[in-house]
């Protein structure tokens, strides 16, 4: 008699290691299922761009299991609930899931781990998302990290499990088709915008395959320079593989691995490798953070930020939004964000900085605007990463490293193509100018059809005193 498993999808939306997915097939029968779930998540269910993925990448999905016979089951609501049903429907004896690490989904996977046991259901869950599950590091003292480096250094020195071969054992899984009544359409999730389209820039092929042809292609042109180029917003230096990381579409362990090969080649100049596998270490940390801080996306680690007296303007907040503050290097970001679901990690930081230094407005209305508008949200790097250019988070950039827009511009877009390519309203001006269009001369403004306050913002608050104003700031909570 052949066993049947549930595989319960979620941040895992792949074939190739795939540990639950493995596990199911071995046993014998597999019933695929996602389930969309906006209840449990709260105020981070997920946000429009994120939707705009997730659609794509379930289709992709259920495409790769149909091509191996299997169907990919979809569902809407609680989803204790309908893995219950759904156990009783197929006569199920075992669940399986991959882990998921957000406050809310261990808290909801955990009720739903409880009450199947205790029903009698098997359930069983793996770890695919990461290289190392947070409860595993600690330093000396049994405690969980708090500094990078130390975190980082201590990670390099455990083992990565090897990949499963899940994507080869479906092969031979016996395809076993389950007609389930409850199940839904993809559509009738409504997951794409309609009426206004604003995802008609993203151009993005979610789903495994692009996401393995995008490592291969980064691996072969791009790994080796990656250290001293990943900062240039103007080139295409960076792997963009976030989004694909972030559902679950590669895995880590694979990326880990194929970096390690590239090591132990040992030929040339290596540090291209070894940052990049760093990067994917920042990924690690936000999530030990996020696990044992579970706060992390609303409350400041730093408890003294409590008292930190943020501003409160909806107008700047929306120019900051809507890529309207008359700094080039800013709205160009904000630009490509709205426009690709996407921005730059340096752009990243430079307008974080901007939004809670030279604004003073709190991080969370950064990450939430970042929440809604990426395609990679992520909420354990997504707050992570505001809480450290904010100043307020776990080692975090000290608050007196206010980026400086004109100057970070001029060093990471030094030819003013980033902006250009995003503000086409700057796109003749002198290059000498474009990260500072205020400074040109009337007549070279005029020559590149620019007239500041009309086709362009002047620039919406003076930077050397909303500088000062946030050290002040700063300096009222350390008294
Ligand atoms: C304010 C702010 C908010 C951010 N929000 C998110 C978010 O919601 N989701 C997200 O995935 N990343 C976030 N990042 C981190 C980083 O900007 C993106 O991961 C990176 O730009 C993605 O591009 P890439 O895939 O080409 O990265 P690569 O440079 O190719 O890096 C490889 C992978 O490493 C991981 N990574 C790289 N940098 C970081 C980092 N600083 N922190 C955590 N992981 C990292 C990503 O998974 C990335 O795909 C944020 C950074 C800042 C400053």
């Amino acid at each position: 008699m052949s066993l049947k498993t549930i595989v319960w999808f979620r941040q895992d939306l792949r074939i190739h290691d795939n540990p639950a997915l493995e596990y199911a097939a071995a046993r014998g029968t597999i019933i695929p299922v996602y389930i969309l779930d906006d209840d449990a998540p709260g105020q981070w269910k997920l946000g429009g761009a994120s939707r705009w993925w997730l659609h794509h990448s379930l289709q992709s999905l259920s495409n790769s299991l149909e091509s191996k016979g299997h169907r990919l089951h979809i569902f809407a609501g609680d989803p204790q609930q309908i893995l219950s049903d759904l156990q009783h429907q197929t006569q199920s004896d075992t669940i399986v899931w991959n882990r998921c690490y957000e406050p809310f989904s261990i808290a909801r996977d955990k009720a739903i781990k409880e009450s199947m046991t205790s029903a009698g259901i098997n359930v069983k869950s793996f770890n695919a998302s990461l290289l190392f599950e947070p409860w595993t590091i600690k330093n000396l003292q049994g405690n969980f990290f708090k500094v990078f480096t130390p975190f980082w250094k201590h990670c390099l020195q455990q083992s990565v499990d090897p990949i499963t071969l899940s994507g080869n054992s479906l092969d031979s899984a016996i395809p076993f088709l389950e007609t389930l009544e409850t199940s839904v359409q993809l559509d009738d999730f409504k997951l794409l915008p309609s009426n206004p389209n604003w995802a008609t820039g993203f151009d993005w092929s979610p789903g495994e395959f692009t996401a393995l042809h995008k490592l291969n292609e980064f691996f072969e042109t791009a790994v080796m320079s990656y250290k001293e180029q990943r900062d240039y917003m103007d080139k295409s230096a960076t792997s963009m593989l976030s989004p694909h990381l972030h559902f679950g579409e590669i895995s880590p362990r694979l990326i880990y691995h194929r970096c390690q090969e590239l090591m132990a080649l040992g030929q040339g100049d290596l540090s291209g490798v070894q940052h990049f596998l760093s990067e994917l270490g920042w990924r690690e940390f936000s999530y030990h953070l996020l696990y044992h801080f579970p706060v992390l996306p609303t409350e400041p680690f730093r408890s003294e930020f409590n008292q930190f007296e943020w501003g409160n303007n909806p107008d700047d907040l929306r120019k900051w939004q809507q890529g309207k503050t008359g700094f080039p290097i800013i709205d160009a970001a904000m630009q490509e964000l709205w426009q690709t679901g996407y921005m730059h990690n340096r752009a990243r930081m430079i307008v974080a900085s901007f939004l809670t230094k030279n604004l003073l407005i709190h991080w969370r209305h950064g990450a939430e605007w970042f929440w809604d508008t990426l395609v990679d949200a992520d909420l354990a790097s997504n707050s992570a990463s505001w809480q450290w250019v904010a100043g307020c988070g776990v080692d975090a950039a000290p608050y007196f490293r206010i980026f400086n827009p004109i100057t970070q511009g001029e060093k990471f877009d030094p030819d003013g193509i980033y902006v250009k390519r995003w503000i086409p309203e700057l796109r003749d001006l002198d290059v000498k100018y474009i990260h500072q269009p205020w400074t040109a001369p009337l007549s070279v403004l005029k020559d590149a059809g620019v007239r500041l306050g009309h086709t362009y913002p002047e620039p919406m608050v003076d930077l050397k005193a909303t500088r000062n104003r946030a050290l002040q700031a700063y300096a009222g909570i350390r008294e």
